[in-house]
C-alpha cells in the first residue's frame, strides 16, 4: 500500500484521508501464532502543521488465535493506532529527532511495515479466549469452559499430605 503525498504540495489542500487494508495471513511471535481473518483495515489522515506532515492511524483486525488454558481456538477483534510525524528520508537525517518519526521517500508513504508492528504490539498479552477461561482439567482433559469433570483437585502440598494422614489416624 504506498500514499502518494505530491498532493500535499498543493496550499489549497491541508490534508488528505485516506483508508485501505492490508492482506496478512499470519504472523509468529514467541510461539504465538496469529491467524488474521480477515484484511487489517486501516483509516486515517495526513495533515499539515507548521513545516511538518502528520499522521494518525485508526487500525482495526480480526485474528484466530489458540487459547492458552484450554487451548481452543477463538476469534477475536482488536484495534490499534498509528500516530506520528512524517520526515522525508534523506542522506543526512537526524537520528536524534523527537516522537514519533515516520520516514518516507519520493512522495510515496508505505506504512504496510508500520501498521504490521502497530498490530504486533496491541495484541493482548496472553492468549486467553477470555479474561477467565476456566482451562482444561490436567487429568482427565476436559474443557472446564464446557464441562464440569469429576476429578478430585490433588492440589495439597505433600508436605500437607503427611499431617493429613495423621489427622485422619485418630
Ligand atoms: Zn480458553
Ligand atoms: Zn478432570
Amino acid at each position: 500500500m504506498k500514499m502518494d503525498l505530491s498532493r500535499l504540495h498543493d496550499e489549497n489542500v491541508s490534508s488528505i484521508v485516506f483508508n485501505g487494508q492490508i492482506q496478512k495471513d499470519e504472523i509468529d511471535i514467541d510461539g504465538r501464532r496469529i491467524r488474521f481473518i480477515e484484511p487489517i483495515k486501516h483509516k486515517g489522515e495526513i495533515y499539515k502543521a507548521d513545516e511538518d506532515y502528520l499522521i494518525n492511524l485508526d487500525i482495526k483486525y480480526k485474528y484466530e488465535e489458540i487459547c492458552g488454558r484450554c487451548l481452543e481456538p477463538f476469534v477475536r477483534e482488536e484495534r490499534a493506532f498509528l500516530s506520528g510525524k512524517l520526515v522525508k528520508k534523506t542522506d543526512d537525517i537526524m537520528e536524534d529527532e523527537e516522537g514519533e518519526i515516520i520516514y518516507y521517500t519520493d512522495e510515496k508513504l508505505d506504512l504496510t511495515e508500520e501498521i504490521i508492528t502497530m498490530v504486533y504490539l496491541s495484541l493482548p498479552m496472553k492468549p486467553l479466549c477470555k479474561e477467565d477461561c476456566k482451562g482444561i482439567c490436567p487429568q482427565c482433559g476436559a474443557n472446564l469452559n464446557v464441562q464440569e469433570c469429576n476429578c478430585i483437585a490433588e492440589d495439597i502440598d505433600p508436605r500437607f499430605a503427611v499431617l493429613k494422614d495423621l489427622w485422619f489416624r485418630e
